[in-house]
């Protein structure tokens, strides 16, 4: 990785001042990089700090329409040999009869989805980032400050060798759910405590995962089992608050058995898990993606139950048609070209978020007879082609309103059909 930081002491012009260097902000400035744009990225962590490959890596399920665009960027070569393809999905509910299974050939691909640990995807962001020529890299740095003017951003900085300040004709807010710049903005947000945390570890079942990602819907809320390589699962297990440090302090082989009783036993007895971490859960969505000439993006912008593994897809999706809007656009700050921007990705991200939040809620009432109804659901679902076809395409992130990196491989080209 040869992404270097750079300081300077007098105020920068730029085009583009991006704040985070995490999966979303880095996809954009790849996307980004080849118009030409002076891009400067303010990350808060030294970049280069990631998790170690190994038992306990973290992992995100990426979409059809996610991986079309990791090649369209030039990233899947670097990526490929740690992916596990996603060929079917198994969707149950415990103590319920219904089941819906998604198939990759039904659908007429070879795979469904891939699954990608975080710092294979980070290493290969950060890896292209230091090849980009007009990048200016700032970090470890924080932004401490925010003006704007009709003309401008005046972005101020904070690093270890002091404070600097940047001026650019957009500025994107890409640093995370509890976003400095939307404070600095007074940009509010929608917040939901949902109750809930999820533990994420790395699993081994007995039977190898091969290709099939579960999702097993409890009355304490769902279990996801992406495949891994080496015949291990990603597990996100999603259990009430107060049940999280039991979670966490169980042994092993109580841990282990409390899943398969959940789980059951599709992949026979677990085997192995490995180091347990808990994220609590809360919704947390911005009330506004645009503000001025400031755009939020990722989980700046939403940050939504994990339950469908959708947050980075959704983010993606939004960084990339950006990229697009602006390919073509005289000033990338333009009034016109941002609010058309939002208004391209309200209804799809509506819905996205809408279906994150409405599955745990669903799937964890407990009234009675809702069970039976749920079950029908799922079993409905599955003999339902048409239904069960538009689930999938929304799974696979594929729609009518498609990025053009995810259509065509191009920046230009894509849009509505
Ligand atoms: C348990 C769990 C499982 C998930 N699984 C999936 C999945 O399978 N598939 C999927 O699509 N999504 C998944 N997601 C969602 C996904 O993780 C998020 O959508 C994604 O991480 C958002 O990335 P981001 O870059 O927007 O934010 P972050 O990862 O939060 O990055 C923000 C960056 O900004 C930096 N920063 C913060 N403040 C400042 C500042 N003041 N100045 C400069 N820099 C700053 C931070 O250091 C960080 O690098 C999951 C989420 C969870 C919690």
């Amino acid at each position: 990785m040869s992404v270097h930081a750079v300081r300077s002491s007098g105020p920068a012009d730029c085009d583009v001042v991006l704040v985070g260097a995490g999966l979303v902000g880095a996809a954009l400035a790849l996307a980004l990089a080849p118009q030409g744009l002076r891009i400067a990225l303010i990350e808060a962590q030294p970049l280069g700090r990631m998790e170690q490959p190994g038992y306990d890596e973290r992992s995100t399920a990426l979409s059809f329409a996610s991986v079309q665009i990791l090649r369209s960027l030039g990233l899947w070569p670097a990526v490929a040999a740690h992916a596990s393809p996603i060929r079917h999905i198994h969707v149950s509910q415990q103590g319920g009869f219904g089941v819906s299974r998604f198939d990759a050939q039904e659908m007429g691909v070879d795979v469904l989805g891939q699954v990608l640990p975080n710092h294979a995807l980070i290493s290969a962001f950060l890896d292209q980032l230091g090849r980009q020529a007009d990048l200016v890299v700032h970090a470890p740095a924080r932004v401490t400050a925010v003006h704007q003017d009709a003309e401008r951003m005046r972005v101020r900085g904070e690093g270890p060798n002091g404070s600097f300040e940047l001026h650019s004709r957009l500025l994107v807010a890409a640093d995370g759910a509890e976003s400095t710049v939307r404070g600095l903005l007074g940009v509010g947000v929608t917040r939901r405590e949902y109750g809930q945390s999820a533990i994420i570890a790395n699993v081994t079942p007995s039977i190898a995962p091969q290709g099939r990602a579960f999702e097993r819907f409890t009355p304490d809320g769902p279990i996801a089992l992406l495949p891994l390589r080496d015949a291990r699962c990603a597990l996100v297990w999603t259990l009430p608050s107060l049940a999280q440090q039991w979670a966490l302090e169980i042994s092993d082989k109580t841990f282990l058995g409390e899943l398969e009783s959940r789980f059951g036993r599709r992949l026979g007895p677990f085997q192995r898990v490995g180091h347990r971490q808990a994220y609590p859960l809360t919704l947390v969505r911005s009330r506004r993606m645009v503000e001025g000439r400031a755009v939020f993006l990722g989980n700046a912008a939403h940050a939504i139950h994990p339950v469908a593994g959708l947050g980075f897809n959704l983010a993606l999706r939004e960084a990339v048609i950006l990229a697009e809007m602006l390919a073509t656009a005289q000033d990338p700050g333009d009034r016109d070209v941002l609010e058309a921007f939002e208004q391209r990705i309200e209804r799809y991200q509506d819905q996205i978020v809408g279906l994150s939040n409405a599955l745990p809620r669903l799937f964890g009432q407990r009234f009675p007879g809702l069970g039976h109804a749920r079950s029908l659901g799922l079993l409905g679902l599955d003999l339902a082609p048409g239904l069960k076809t538009g689930f999938v395409l929304h799974a696979m992130g594929l729609d009518r309103d498609m990025p053009a990196l995810a259509r065509t491989g191009s920046l230009v080209g894509g849009g509505r059909p």
